[in-house]
């Protein structure tokens, strides 16, 4: 009952902020010397558990970082301009602890989302408000299993891109499917979760996702960063078995 009034009373966003700040407060119980997050620069004993399907030690106490921002963000800080160039940056359903490092860039930065609880900027990856060739960098990830047309959203990924640009795109990967598995007769979110792995996801890609995404025209290059940082680095961060963690570069 206080739950329904609390969410009734408190608009999404603020929960969101709210709950946020709240973690921030207690994660120093967790303070310790095993794990390092790099998106919020504590370190911890352990990390949080996460997902539907549980995975262990992976969520920053503090942040609320999983193991693809982090190695996201050591991709972005090592192999990409945007923390020295005034580079034209969309964020595509923007994690909070991604967004922190980013939104005050000397950059133009677009946070977009569907839903205006989690971004500055309400964007349908369907029907990207910008004109074509317009970014010069489009972060969006774990994004397109979501996306009921996917071939629209990334066609329109493509669209906003800049010839110079690229795009770094990630999801959740079966290696062991070839085919992405796609059955629309599953509606309902225990299907979905049962089938796909996620309540809300509309398919699970399989190794073909590189083809996917080359469809509208990309050039893409699959990079498994994880193995260019080594194991300290993948252990200490934990950042992933590779499954949510291939990095999908791709350019025009
Ligand atoms: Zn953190």
């Amino acid at each position: 009952m206080i739950k329904l009034l609390y969410k009734k009373i408190i608009p999404e966003k603020q929960r969101i902020h709210l709950r946020l700040s709240v973690q921030k407060a207690i994660s120093p119980v967790y303070y310790g010397e095993n794990y390092t997050c790099n998106c919020c620069g504590k370190s911890f004993r352990k990390f949080l558990d996460k997902g539907n399907v549980r995975r262990k030690n992976v969520r920053c106490p503090r942040c609320d970082s999983l193991e693809r921002n982090r190695l996201l963000l050591f991709y972005l800080e090592k192999e990409t301009d945007i923390f020295t160039k005034n580079l034209k940056v969309l964020h595509v359903a923007p994690e909070n602890c991604l967004y922190q490092k980013l939104h005050s860039l000397n950059i133009e930065y677009i946070d977009g989302d569907i839903d205006p609880a989690y971004a500055s900027h309400v964007i349908d990856i369907t029907q990207i408000p910008y004109p074509d060739n317009y970014f010069d960098l489009v972060i969006c990830s774990h994004v397109l299993g979501h996306i009921p047309d996917e071939r629209k959203a990334i066609q329109e990924l493509y669209r906003v891109l800049s010839k110079n640009g690229y795009a770094l795109i990630m999801t959740l990967i079966n290696k062991e499917l070839e085919k992405t598995y796609e059955n629309h007769s599953i509606k309902s979110p225990e299907e979905r979760l049962k089938h796909y792995g996620e309540f809300d996801l509309y398919r699970l890609h399989g190794t073909d996702f590189e083809e996917r995404l080359a469809k509208p025209g990309f050039t893409v290059e699959t990079v498994d960063y994880r193995k260019q940082l080594g194991q300290d680095i993948v252990n200490r961060y934990r950042l992933g078995d590779g499954n949510r963690e291939m990095i999908f570069k791709c350019t025009k």
